[in-house]
C-alpha cells in the first residue's frame, strides 16, 4: 500500500520507478539533476550579482576620491 506512494515515472522509459531515485533501474538514465541544477544556477545568478555590486561600489569610491580631489585643487 505504501509503496504505491514511493513511485514515479521514469520520463526517459516510462517504466515506474521509485520517487527518490537518482537513476533510472530500467534504462539507467540520470534523474538526479533539475533541483541540484536549478539550485546550481541561483548560486551563480548570485554570485555575479555580487561581482556586479561591488563593482558599482568600487566604481562609485573612485568617482567620489576624483571629486574629493577637485574639491581640494580648487
Ligand atoms: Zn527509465
Amino acid at each position: 500500500m505504501s509503496l504505491a506512494k514511493e513511485t514515479k515515472r521514469c520520463p526517459f522509459c516510462q517504466e515506474v520507478i521509485s520517487a527518490t531515485a537518482i537513476r533510472c533501474k530500467h534504462c539507467h538514465a540520470d534523474l538526479s539533476d533539475p533541483a541540484k541544477k536549478a539550485k546550481r544556477n541561483s548560486l551563480s545568478h548570485l554570485n555575479t550579482f555580487r561581482i556586479g555590486f561591488l563593482s558599482g561600489l568600487l566604481f562609485s569610491a573612485i568617482l567620489a576620491i576624483l571629486a574629493w580631489l577637485q574639491c581640494n585643487g580648487q
